[in-house]
This record gives C-alpha cells, structure tokens and sequence, in this order.
C-alpha cells in the first residue's frame, strides 16, 4: 500500500547522491513482495516487513548478522558473483528457509555494490510425517481387513453360542413335555372322578392345580415353537383350507378357559370368506397366541372377541372382479382375510406397539410368560406375507389385527 512518501534531502557521499538506509527501509516497507537487500559479501543490510514475517513465520529469525550466502542461498558468494560477471545481473536461484523452499530473484547493483533479493514463491516443502511413523496406504488396508475378519468371526462365534443355547434349551424344553403330558393326564382322570369321589375343595384344588400344568405345557410347547422357527425349521404347509372352520375349532378349545375366568368370548366369522391356500396349524397358532394373550390381560368380567372378514388389502395387487360385482360393491375384490383379538383389559401404550412383537419383551411383569407369543404369531403370520398389528391405547382394551393374503403360491 504505498502512500505519498515525502522524500528527505539526499547526503553526498564522494560523488555520489545517498538517500539515508531508514528512508530507504520504509521505501521497502511499502513493497507487498519479500525483499532484501545485502552488501556484496552477504551481510543484510535492509529487510522489508513481509520478508521479515516470511523468514520468522518459517523458524528463522532475522537476527543481526543474518548472511544472505550462508544462511539463507546455501551458496558460495563466490558462484553468484561468477554469473554476474558473466553479463548476467538478474539471476533465480533456490533459497531454503526453514521447512519453506522458494525460489529467489537475485539483482546485482553495480553501483551501490548491492544485491537485492525478492522472495518469489513461498510454497511449503512437502514435510511429510517421519517416515518412520508414516503408515501407508497398504498397511491401512490390511489393517482393516483384519479387523474386518476379526469381527466376523466373532460374530460366527457369537451366532453359533447363541444357537447352541437354543439348541440346550429346546432339548430341555423338549424333555418337559412328555413327564408334563402325564401329568396332565393324570388330573384329568382325578377330575373324572375315575380314582374315586372328589370332595369339592380336592375338586378345586386339582382344577387350579391343572390350569397351572396347562400353563406350563402352554410355555413349553411356545418355546419349543419359537426354537423351531430360529433354527430355520419354518416350512409352510400351504393347504385350500376354511379359516372359520381352523378358527372355530379354535375357540371352541378355549372356550372352558374364558368359562373358567368369567370373561366373555364372541367369535364372528364371516360366511363369505372363501377357501383358500394357507397353513392350518401355523395360523391358528398365531390367532390362539392373541387369544391367550386376550384372556391373560382381561380381567373377570371383560369380554373378548375373535373376528375374522373378507379383506381388500391395498399393497397386494388387486384382482379386477367381474363388471356386475364391481357394480354391487364399491371396493375392489378383498384379497386378504383380516383376523382379529379385541379384549376389555388394561391396553397396551403407544410405545411399546412395535417391541411387543420383538423376541422375549414383555411389558407386563405381573403375568406369567415368556415374551414370544407376539414374536412367533408375528413370524408366522409374515411367513405367509401377511401382517400383524396392535391397536390400543392404555385403559381402552387392545385390538391385535393380522391380514392373510389370500393368493398364497
Ligand atoms: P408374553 O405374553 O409371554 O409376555 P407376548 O409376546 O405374548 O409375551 O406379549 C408381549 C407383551 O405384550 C406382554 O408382556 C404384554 O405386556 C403385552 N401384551 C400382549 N398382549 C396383550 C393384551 N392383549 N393386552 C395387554 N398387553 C398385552
């Protein structure tokens, strides 16, 4: 930024006009490049602001005594006096400041005996990290493919102690069923009254004493379900079946449950829903996992009610019914079943509507099970590429829902 500079008288020096070294170092200041100027044997005699700056901003302080030659052109003043001899008074050589490496315009001024010095480019040196440190590319690589395999096989490890546990477990759930079928069967024959009269307080006792047996073969048999489709055995046998007969047979079974606890069960089933290609036995698990759950939650006096109608699923592709048909009904053909469990008991918050479904989360601590009814009625039901769903809110009851689509391969 050069400003008006008022020029101070000159002194006389032999013949010689001299402007004063402070008025010449302010001149200089005024320059935006780096510039120096030394005297013929490399002693600096002026520096300018920037030049000052790039040397200290570099490690080099610009101390007095600072030899152009020696310090700063690492170069015999020998060499650059040859060139200039030569005719050459404009000369490029390489100036090393530091970590900096730049080049250097070098001007010879006879007159004065000067040189003057402009720091061209400042580029830094590519001062890369110690080579010893330095880690490359392919090292980077090869690091993270170990730990890539390393982590994988300890999620193998991890995936086959996982199954192995489940494998444990299903065996030994599998060893409960038979001593528990006796054990059942032995109730019902003392029930019967076949070993002999009851009195009404055995006759009580034996009744609770059963439900709890049926309790439990209820959880093993649900575990042993669920090991079953974690090790892969889920193989749908995809049968032209009756829903409302696999769903009457079903609450005709539960009936004596819901007897028992005085809640009320209503099954609906609608007369049009047609026969079509779905898993008896896996179905009707699913819907008695929702009974139970209903009957389970809802206390004396609720009513619970299993439903189930023709359904127009609008994600699955629509099968165009014939002109009169579409002209009685104003939807598209249903191309589901919808399923569906409505109790009277507690309901279940908004937050827990989706981890319900998940292996093993119970929210209700204050029942007996084991947190998988949902999860297995859920792989079952999508095992047939239908869907399952709750509705409730906490206080009003709850509504589990499931579609089955009705054009199984
Ligand atoms: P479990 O019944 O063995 O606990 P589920 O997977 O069948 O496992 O149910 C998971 C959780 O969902 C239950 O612990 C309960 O808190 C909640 N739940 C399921 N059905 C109902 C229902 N009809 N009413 C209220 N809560 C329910």
């Amino acid at each position: 930024m050069a400003g008006r500079v008022a020029i101070p008288p000159m002194t006389e020096e032999g013949n010689r006009a001299v402007l004063p070294l402070g008025f010449v170092r302010g001149l200089l200041d005024t320059i935006e490049k780096p510039l120096m100027v030394a005297e013929r044997n490399g002693n600096l005699l002026l520096i300018n602001t920037r030049a000052k700056q790039f040397l200290e901003s570099h490690g080099h302080p610009t101390t007095p005594g600072l030899n152009l030659f020696k310090d700063l052109l690492k170069t015999d003043a020998r060499k650059i006096f040859d060139e200039f001899e030569k005719g050459e008074h404009d000369l490029e050589h390489p100036i090393q400041i530091g970590g900096a490496k730049s080049g250097a315009r070098v001007r010879w001024m006879p007159e004065p005996d000067w040189l003057v010095v402009e720091i061209e480019n400042t580029t830094e040196t590519p001062s890369g990290p110690d080579p010893a440190t330095q880690i490359t590319v392919q090292e980077l690589l090869q690091e993270r493919e170990i730990t890539y395999r390393n982590l994988l096989a300890a999620y193998l490890k991890l995936q086959e102690v996982n199954r192995q546990k489940t494998v444990f477990l299903a065996s030994a759930a599998h060893e409960l069923k038979t001593p528990l079928a006796v054990i059942k069967g032995y109730y019902d024959l003392l029930l019967a009254g076949s070993l002999g009269r009851l009195t009404d307080k055995q006759r009580d006792i034996l009744e609770e004493s059963k439900d709890s047996c049926e309790r439990l073969v209820r959880l093993v048999s649900m575990f042993l379900n669920y090991s079953a489709l974690e090790s892969g055995k889920l193989v749908l046998q995809l049968r032209e079946n009756d829903l409302r007969d696999c769903l009457d047979e079903l609450s005709k079974r539960w009936v004596e449950a819901f007897q028992r606890k005085s809640v009320r069960l209503d099954a609906s089933f609608d007369p049009s829903i047609p026969t079509f290609r779905f898993d008896y036995q896996k179905v009707q698990q699913a819907a008695a996992n929702l009974l139970d759950n209903a009957l389970k939650h809802t206390p004396r006096g609720g009513s619970v009610t299993l439903r189930a109608a023709p359904h127009f699923w609008e994600r699955r592709v629509a099968v165009l019914a014939p002109v009169e048909e579409r002209r009685r009904f104003r939807l598209p053909r249903p191309n589901s079943v919808e399923v569906s469990v409505t109790d009277s008991g507690p309901g279940i918050a908004a937050e827990h509507h989706q981890e319900i479904f998940e292996d093993f989360v119970r929210v209700d601590r204050n029942t007996s099970g084991m947190g998988l009814g949902l999860a297995i009625a859920k792989r079952l039901i999508q095992a047939h590429r239908g869907k399952i769903w709750v509705e409730s809110e906490s206080r009003t009851g709850s509504r589990f829902t499931f579609l089955l689509p009705m054009d199984q391969g």
